[in-house]
């Protein structure tokens, strides 16, 4: 597994190159509110409802004091408005009654695994979100796994699962170092321009080689659009 990891990344950067990362990481906070946002929409609307928020208030205590309903209309371009504005306000509650810990400054003394568990009590924070701060915010060897991650690695056969959850904690066993943010960005740039849900193209595919999947698609198509924004790079 960390051979084919290794082996992957390193066709996905020659095709994509090294993926952009921020300088300055983003706080804790910042970070798992920007991917609260994320979930089920596109970058550039959740990066647009993370900035009107920002813009609005002045910190997250803010945020916390005010009513869901203007919230709501602060981050309604995101999708499931009232949705993501109850787990905001829940989540900014409950690390208030935790001791004002909107740093999250505990996570950087536990391990990956405790800080799963920590983040996913709160209520509308997944695997896929906990792990997303850690990566991004707090630079931890771990690979986030969306839904393209979970389907390009199943199509390729380095697991075979049925959820990206299941996914996530097969391939986070023993992740080699210093790749989970280029094999994660690149595999979410494969999985959006070339092996898309339908309607892969397999012909132009850098992982043809080694990908064990039997339907492969083989017919001409347009080429792909480049989707190279990433939400999460530029929080
Ligand atoms: S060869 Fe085809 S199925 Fe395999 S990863 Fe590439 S696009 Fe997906």
């Amino acid at each position: 597994m960390k051979k084919s990891i290794i082996l992957i990344d390193k066709k996905l950067k020659k095709h994509f190159s090294t993926p952009f990362k921020a300088n300055n990481s983003p706080q804790p906070l910042d970070m798992l509110i920007a991917t609260i946002l994320s979930q089920n929409t596109n970058d550039q609307n959740s990066f647009k409802a993370y900035q009107n928020l920002k813009k609005y208030f002045n910190n997250w205590e803010e945020v916390k004091n005010s009513d869901t309903n203007i919230i709501e209309d602060k981050i309604r371009i995101a999708g499931l408005g009232a949705q993501k504005a109850c787990t905001i306000k829940n989540l900014l509650d409950e690390l208030y009654k935790d001791g004002k810990n909107y740093s999250l400054s505990n996570l950087s003394k536990l391990n990956n695994e405790k800080s799963i568990q920590y983040l996913t009590q709160f209520k509308g924070v997944g695997v896929k979100t906990a792990s997303c701060v850690l990566l991004f915010s707090l630079n931890k060897n771990i690979c986030p796994v969306d839904t393209h991650v979970h389907r390009t690695l199943n199509r390729i056969g380095l697991v075979k699962t049925n959820s990206p959850d299941k996914t996530f904690f097969e391939i986070n066993k023993n992740f080699p170092p210093k790749i989970s943010h280029s094999f994660h960005t690149n595999l979410i740039r494969l999985g959006r321009e070339i092996c898309k849900p339908k309607n892969y193209k397999c012909s132009i595919c850098p992982l043809l080689e080694v990908c064990e999947f039997n339907n492969k698609n083989f017919e001409i198509n347009k080429k792909s659009k480049q989707q190279s924004f990433m939400l999460l790079d530029n929080i």
